[in-house]
């Protein structure tokens, strides 16, 4: 019987036995599966996911579509500890490997709006089953079903448990997912293997998810999208600045810029700092611009009623709603709105507060912000600083994405490095 650090014991004897195990066969999963197989014909790779049909997470994606990369992928679309780590592991495997690898195995991408890629047939089937067919081809064996309970040393190598099932191999991938959208199987699961194998944890928090708020401002605007430019700030830090459409929902609030804050607000709750997200209606624009047009809109229509002229840069919905919270009177004609009114208002235009109780946490979660540190594995290779021949790819590292197809990309990207990594590390003799 195998235990953690226990070195001396030999493979058993009478288990399945394989060169690679990976754990895991979301996209990081199988896209490694895919790119051992091929650098290593020889070995023997398993490939365990605790799904009965695995690729839940890569069916959902992009609302269906599968979002697989963005056109431009770079260091700055990421959070996370190693910046220079996330941007190495980028130019080992960047975009165009990408958009090749996919039309190999039958995938064409196309550009649509911000760069995002999606596959022609506009269906993350698709995508899901060009992965699976790579996988079959390969020779890998996919072990649908089989959740990973324990990973342990065992002798030069490692012993897994899968509900009755055993499999030692020489080494391990980690790719396991964080902890969003946990019914698809990433259950946090895999967290538990790393810690016991010596690693640490960056805490991991939602993130790309929508966020609750406060109060009842947001229920009467349900449904209504705009542009804004949101602004996080986090005590002791500098204010986080983020563009793009915000969503107005019957909880709070979504939408991409809401989503790519989240994990910001999280992280600072986390911590015990004090953080607070506020709005600007009008992006890129500051008071003294607003203001002018708005005196230019009086001079121009002094009768013309206030609701109306804000409902000529809002929706009608929004303009009344702000209005009715400001406590000023919509059917005011713009002469002869008081200029305290009127600095009020431009004032809560540039700077309206989101009073953020929560998120809708995990289960609604597109990523996880946290996890394994990029400082305990080797950047070229991937492999564990805290222990040889175990090897981490996907979301389980402390990465995470803007949205756009970023979080992919990273998955694709560790993926390869990882695999290349596992090559080199039979190469070497190691293995
Ligand atoms: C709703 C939604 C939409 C998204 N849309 C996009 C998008 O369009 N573009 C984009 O770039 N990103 C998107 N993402 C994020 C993206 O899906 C993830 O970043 C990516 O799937 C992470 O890949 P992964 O392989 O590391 O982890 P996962 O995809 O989470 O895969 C982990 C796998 O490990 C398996 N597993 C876990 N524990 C065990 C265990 N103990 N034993 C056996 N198997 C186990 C799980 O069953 C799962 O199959 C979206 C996410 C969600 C939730």
């Amino acid at each position: 019987m195998c235990a953690p650090g226990d070195e001396s014991v030999s493979l058993p004897a009478g288990e399945p036995s394989a060169d690679v195990a990976i754990v895991g066969a979301g996209a990081a999963g199988l896209a490694a599966a895919v790119f051992a197989a091929r650098r290593m014909p020889g070995r023997t790779i398993v490939l365990l996911d605790g799904a009965r049909r695995p690729g839940a997470k890569i069916l959902v994606a992009g609302g269906g579509r599968c979002n697989v990369t963005n056109r431009s992928v770079t260091a700055d679309d990421f959070n996370g500890t190693s910046p220079h780590v996330i941007r190495r592991v980028l130019a080992a495997w960047p975009v165009e490997q990408t958009v090749a690898f996919f039309r190999e195995i039958g995938v064409d991408l196309h550009e649509e709006e911000d760069g995002k890629l999606f596959p022609d047939t506009h269906r993350a089937r698709t995508v899901l089953d060009a992965l699976l067919g790579a996988v079959a081809e390969s020779g890998v064996r996919l072990l649908a079903g089989h959740r990973v309970s324990a990973v342990e040393r065992c002798g030069d190598g490692f012993r897994l448990s899968a509900g009755e099932a055993r499999v030692t191999a020489r080494c391990v991938l980690l790719a396991t997912g964080g902890l969003s959208l946990p019914k698809t199987g990433s259950d946090g699961k895999g967290y538990e293997f790393a810690r016991r194998l010596g690693h640490s944890l960056v805490e991991p928090v939602p993130a790309l998810v929508p966020l609750i708020l406060n109060g009842d401002f947001h229920r009467g605007l349900s449904g209504i999208a705009q542009d804004v430019e949101l602004t996080v700030h986090v005590e002791g830090s500098r204010p986080i600045r983020l563009r793009g459409p915000m969503l107005w929902t019957h909880f709070g609030a979504s939408g991409p810029v809401i989503l790519n804050a989240s994990r910001h607000w999280h992280r600072a709750r986390l911590t015990g700092q004090a953080v607070r997200l506020s709005v600007s209606y009008r992006p890129g624009e500051d008071f003294a611009a607003i203001e002018r047009r708005w005196l230019e809109t009086i001079s121009a229509r002094p009768k013309v009623l206030l609701h109306n002229a804000l409902a000529e840069w809002f929706a009608d919905r929004f303009a009344q709603a702000i209005l009715a919270r400001l406590g000023i009177e919509g059917r005011t004609p713009l002469a002869h709105l008081a200029r305290e009114d009127r600095r009020r208002l431009l004032n809560g235009l540039l700077d309206w507060p989101l009073p953020v109780i929560d998120s809708r946490g995990f289960a609604h979660a597109e990523v996880t912000a946290g996890g394994v540190p990029l400082t305990e594995i080797e950047p070229a290779t991937f492999m564990s600083r805290r222990c040889p021949g175990l090897f981490l790819a996907g979301e389980i590292l402390d990465v995470d994405g803007r949205i756009g197809g970023f979080n992919f990309q990273w998955a694709w990207s560790s993926a390869f490095v990882a695999a290349a990594g596992i090559a080199r590390w039979f190469e070497s003799g190691a293995g």
